[in-house]
């Protein structure tokens, strides 16, 4: 979709560092690293929202998210535990509107993401 910054990281057209990536999703690094290692995974059909999904692609990125948070917390034995996020709407804290899915590593030592 026209200016929309993950279509835009989607289509390579934005940098990004990419964890994980297939047909369906996309995993890349958030640039505000809440703690080291916040990751987002997101549908690379443009979806605002998750009132917006169907069943079938709600099924594909959903199967794919355990694959991934275990990706990034077998990345460093320091991650002792996960925050898997995803707001919806600008009331919600959503400031990006294409839907993502926030995995937020914790550590015992980085407990500052609220
Ligand atoms: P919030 O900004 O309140 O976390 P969202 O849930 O919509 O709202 O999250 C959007 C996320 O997208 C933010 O964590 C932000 O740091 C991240 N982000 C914005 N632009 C980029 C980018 N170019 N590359 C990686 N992450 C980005």
């Amino acid at each position: 979709m026209k200016d929309c910054i993950f279509c835009k990281i989607v289509a390579g057209e934005i940098p990004s560092y990419t964890v994980y990536e297939d047909d369906v999703v996309k995993a890349f690094l958030d640039i505000s690293q809440g703690t080291p290692g916040h990751t987002l995974v997101i549908p690379k059909k443009h979806v605002p929202n998750i009132f917006e999904y169907d069943p079938e692609l709600a099924a594909e990125v959903f199967s794919r998210i355990p694959k991934i948070a275990k990706a990034v917390r077998d990345s460093n034995p320091e991650i002792k535990g996960m925050n898997i996020v995803n707001n919806n709407g600008q009331i919600a804290y959503q400031s990006v509107f294409h839907s993502h899915f926030h995995l937020v590593p914790r550590y015992t030592d980085h407990d500052d993401f609220a």
